[in-house]
């Protein structure tokens, strides 16, 4: 009966997705090669931490990359990102768990005698009670605007096995009603604070997916948040409440705008409002207490707030946990009329990506702007390639894509 019971529990599903490739794209790849999505939703995976075991429920995406060879078929592991819900440690709550492939970190073996993909890799972790502890890595910007804020993050090296009910046909549109076991480990390596000292889960796979086709959108959650408060003057001064978020429908058409070139799809949730009139003007002091009101874990939080005190803090806007699931941005109405482009810029730090000339691309919508500057309104296939937050997925059945850079 408790077999079944967590059974129950237990939701997985795999999707296969091949590609093939042509050159005539422009986005080369080598022919013949195909890319495998693994749709992770576990509950109740045993974290280990300073106070004990506990459990998380983790949920994200594995992709492999598979190359046909003459002789053999090859998994390369091309992304993973994970969240997973925290527990209470020594020093405590972890707050949520964003997990991260490193790149260019992993081994993958195939077996395809018994089916089977055995990867060791190792993996960005990050949870919010780090920057609690630890505040965070300040940037070295010297007169440039300072909006990138990153966390510390510890390194665990991990395993992951997965035995596949058949042999993938790549090419071939196919569903594998059995699908796949797949087993996972993690062991921090690095630590900043330590608090987690042990990450294991065995999913069961019920689905997989063949789809032949070229490139496939990925999308993740932004929530904006808007701050409730009480005018001071105007007609109704005093007796009722607007919101901030006026600056919110512009930003929103020319980030999604932006990050549709780069086949990443922004799905803006609902608004939700926090009532405290103190957050419509807001200090660098009032940040942290500002950005601790509202933490969705499968969502990028955007504050929108009137204007910064000092005016011109971090530029347009800000980000803090940059490329981890808890990334948060605050950004400005005042941003208007003039930086239309500043929360899609704010999203390419929540996406992992620096100030040129790190892993972005010199006068692209990367370069930082300063105050009363747009950010320019130009994206390249560097700064695509480099994209990666644990809360990009794919969304079934897949959406086709294919990118439209403008530099
Ligand atoms: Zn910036």
């Amino acid at each position: 009966m408790e077999v079944r019971v967590k059974l129950v529990k237990i939701v997985f599903s795999v999707v296969f997705l091949c590609l093939f490739c042509f050159a005539a794209t422009g986005l080369a790849q080598e022919k013949g090669g195909s890319i495998m999505v693994m749709k992770i939703e576990k509950k109740g995976a045993a974290l280990t931490g300073t106070k004990g075991k506990g459990e998380t429920s983790l949920s994200g995406e594995v992709v492999y990359r598979i190359i046909q060879t003459r002789k053999a078929m090859a998994f390369e592991l091309d992304s993973l990102g994970l969240v997973g819900t925290g527990i209470n440690t020594e020093r405590g709550e972890s707050g949520n768990i964003s997990i991260k492939l490193k790149p260019k970190t992993s081994r993958t073996k195939y077996d395809p005698k018994r089916r089977v993909i055995e990867s060791t890799f190792l993996v960005e972790v990050h949870y919010p009670l780090i920057d609690r502890i630890k505040g965070y890595i300040v940037p070295k910007e010297g007169e440039r605007e300072m909006d990138d804020y990153r966390s510390y993050t510890e390194t665990f090296e991990g395993t992951l096995v997965s035995q596949l009910s058949e042999s993938p046909r790549l090419g071939k549109k196919m569903e594998m009603k059995k699908g796949a076991a797949v087993t996972i480990k993690m062991n921090p390596t690095e630590k900043v604070l330590g608090e987690i000292s042990q990450l294991y889960g065995e999913f069961r796979v019920i689905d997989v997916i063949i789809f032949p086709r070229l490139y496939i959108k990925r999308y993740i959650n932004v929530q904006p948040v808007f701050v409730r408060y009480t005018p001071d003057q105007g007609c109704f001064g005093g007796t009722t409440t607007a919101t901030t978020g006026g600056s919110f429908n512009t930003l929103r058409d020319r980030s999604i705008e932006m990050w549709n070139r780069c086949c990443i799809g922004l799905n803006f949730l609902p608004p939700v409002y926090v009532e405290n009139d103190d957050y419509r003007i807001l200090s660098s002091a009032e940040e942290a207490n500002l950005r601790a009101e509202y933490n969705d874990a499968n969502a990028v939080e955007v504050f929108f707030v009137e204007v910064s005190d000092p005016v011109g803090l971090h530029g347009g806007g800000v980000c803090f946990s940059s490329g981890t699931a808890n990334a948060q941005i605050i950004t400005y109405d005042t941003n208007l009329p003039i930086n239309l482009y500043n929360l899609a810029h704010e999203l390419g730090h929540a996406l992992g990506l620096f100030h040129p000339p790190g892993n972005s691309t010199p006068a692209s919508l990367m370069e930082p702007s300063g105050f009363c500057a747009d950010n320019p309104a130009l994206m390249s296939n560097e700064n695509c390639d480099n994209a990666s937050n644990p809360l990009l997925t794919t969304r079934i059945p897949l959406t086709l894509c294919i990118r439209n850079t403008n530099m």
